[in-house]
C-alpha cells in the first residue's frame, strides 16, 4: 500500500495490551518499517518538523542529534544528515567505551543508568534529542541530563510518538515537537 500522509503512517502503529508488562500498552512502530513509502513520510515529517523549528528559533544551527537507545537509533543518523549535524548515542548502562558520563533515574520498577561518551558533545553545543516515543519522560529527562553535564544545551526533544496521558511534558526542560500522539 502507498502512504501518503502522516495519518496513514499512524494506522500502521500496532499496540500491543500488556507487552513487555502488565499495563502497559506498547506502540510497534516496526510495520512503519516494513513500508518504504510509510517510512518516506515519517522521516520526511521528522526532518520538516525539525527545519522548522531552527528557522523559527532564528534559524539556528543545531550541532547534535542524540538518539536514545534503542529505538532513537533509528531515527537520528537520518535526521542528523539531513541537518548537517553529528550523530550522539545516549546509551543504557555498560554499552559505550570510553571516557563517559552516567546519569541514575528513577522508574516505576526499579531504577535505569543512562550513559554518554564524554567527548561526544562539545561545551555550548546545540542538541536536539529523538526518540521513538515520550512516555513518562524519565528516559528523556536522563539525556537532558547528560547533554547538560557536558556543557551543551538541549534546544528541542523530539519524538515521533507522544503518550499524551503520561504527561512526559512536565518532566522536560527544552521545548517538545511530536509527530504523532496518542492519548
Ligand atoms: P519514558 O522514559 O517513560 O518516557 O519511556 C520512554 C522509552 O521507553 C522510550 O525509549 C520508548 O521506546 C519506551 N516506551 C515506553 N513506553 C512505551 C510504549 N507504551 N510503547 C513503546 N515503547 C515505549
Amino acid at each position: 500500500e502507498e502512504i501518503r500522509d502522516i495519518e496513514q503512517v499512524k494506522e500502521l502503529i500496532k499496540s500491543y495490551p500488556d507487552f513487555p508488562s502488565e499495563g502497559v500498552l506498547f506502540r510497534d512502530i516496526f510495520p512503519i518499517f516494513q513500508n518504504p513509502s510509510a517510512l518516506d513520510c515519517l522521516l520526511n515529517n521528522l526532518v520538516e518538523q525539525a527545519l522548522e523549528f531552527a528557522k523559527k528559533q532564528g534559524s539556528i544551527k543545531i550541532d547534535a542529534v542524540v538518539g536514545l537507545d534503542a529505538r532513537g537509533f533509528l531515527f537520528g543518523p537520518t535526521l542528523a544528515l539531513k541537518l548537517q549535524a553529528k550523530f550522539v548515542p545516549v546509551r543504557k548502562v555498560g554499552k559505550l567505551p570510553g571516557q563517559t558520563i552516567k546519569f541514575t533515574y528513577v522508574k516505576e520498577y526499579g531504577q535505569d543508568v543512562m550513559e554518554i561518551q564524554a567527548d561526544a558533545i562539545l561545551k555550548d553545543e546545540k542538541v536536539l534529542i529523538v526518540d521513538d516515543l515520550l512516555a513518562t519522560g524519565g528516559t528523556c529527562s536522563a539525556a537532558e541530563n547528560l547533554v547538560s553535564q557536558l556543557g551543551a544545551t538541549v534546544v528541542l526533544n523530539q519524538f515521533v510518538i507522544e503518550l499524551s496521558d503520561l504527561k512526559g511534558r512536565d518532566l522536560l526542560t527544552a521545548p517538545i515537537y511530536s509527530i504523532l500522539s496518542f492519548g
